[in-house]
């Protein structure tokens, strides 16, 4: 017993170990501080229509660390979850996205263009989430249309009553609702029928696999024919070839996101994407 007490001991002055806990309270502190010293930004990814039109922008998260660069979300996301840090994050990213629909109102390339966020579960199950939403919206003073609110599967399963309601007083209010990552989850198709989402978002695991796995091809098609059914829009995640555009394309997918259409980028690379690509040649970005 002695001898284990004593290693447990060792085990906690491991150096390693030391290093791996320190870090994280540092990087905690870092992100407790990361919205005032204005470390945030926001980077847009375009979705575009089966001719290559941009039909809107999902808003994806970067935290410009002073030492250690340009940090993905999935480098620090779970951790604003654990920490609770994630509230002021999302409220963070609703107000910037709210502010940029707004200051694209008087641009003639970007006017038309949606913006969809990610929500996270913690920002969802809050009681008062539609209120804040709204409230926001309001404040900034935006068409919650072209808002778009990207849901998971999971999420919602935490608690599928609570969630519906929400989601029925969020539409009821103009908010467009977007099921994010569809196929990774454990839901079943027949769940799908009573939630009240705009959108499917095909994961992009299902397009990558799809072009060499016929199965996975039939799945996208299944998708695609559902949402058709439900009156959903369908949007395939992830595209990066043309092959898988093209198979996408004979599948009746009428919208996509993907590396071969553009990767995300700062709201000014944007802007001047969308200037130097008229409208009728837009399919200049993939050329077939
Ligand atoms: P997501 O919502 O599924 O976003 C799509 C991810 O796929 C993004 O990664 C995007 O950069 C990447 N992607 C897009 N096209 C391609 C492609 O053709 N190939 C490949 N390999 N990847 C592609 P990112 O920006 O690193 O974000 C990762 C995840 O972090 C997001 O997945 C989302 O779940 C989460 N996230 C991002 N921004 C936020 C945020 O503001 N709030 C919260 N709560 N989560 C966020
Ligand atoms: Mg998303
Ligand atoms: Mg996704
Ligand atoms: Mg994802």
């Amino acid at each position: 017993e002695a001898k284990k007490a004593g290693r447990n001991t060792l085990r906690f002055f491991d150096p390693a170990m030391q290093k791996a806990l320190e870090e994280r309270v540092d990087m905690e502190n870092a992100l407790r501080q990361a919205i005032t010293k204005q470390q945030f930004q926001l980077f847009y990814q375009i979705q575009v229509d089966t001719q290559g039109y941009p039909l809107g922008v999902e808003a994806l998260i970067r935290w410009r660390h002073p030492s250690k660069g340009m940090i993905p979300p999935s480098d620090f996301i779970p951790l604003a979850e654990e920490t609770n840090l994630i509230e002021m994050i999302g409220q963070w990213v609703l107000e910037t996205a709210c502010l940029q629909i707004k200051a694209w109102a008087d641009c003639s390339f970007c006017q038309h263009l949606t913006i969809a966020i990610n929500v996270s579960a913690q920002q969802f199950k809050l009681n008062n989430f539609v209120e804040i939403v709204q409230k926001t919206v309001e404040r900034i003073g935006i068409d919650p249309a072209k808002l778009k609110l990207e849901l998971t599967e999971s999420m919602v399963l935490i608690n599928v009553e609570d969630a519906i309601t929400k989601m029925k007083q969020l539409r009821a209010l103009g908010f467009y609702l977007s099921l994010d990552d569809f196929g990774t989850g454990y839901s079943s198709l027949s769940y799908l029928k009573q939630l009240p989402f705009n959108q499917i978002k095909i994961d992009r695991s299902f397009i990558v696999s799809a072009t060499f796995d016929s199965i996975d091809a039939f799945l996208v098609h299944v998708v695609i024919s559902m949402g058709q059914k439900f009156g959903m829009d369908v949007v395939a995640e992830g595209v990066e070839t043309q092959e898988q555009f093209e198979l996408l394309e004979i599948l009746d997918c009428k919208a996509f996101q993907g590396y071969l259409f553009g990767k995300p980028m700062s709201g000014g690379d944007l802007e001047n994407l969308l200037v130097n690509t008229p409208k009728s040649s837009a399919t200049a970005t993939h050329p077939a």
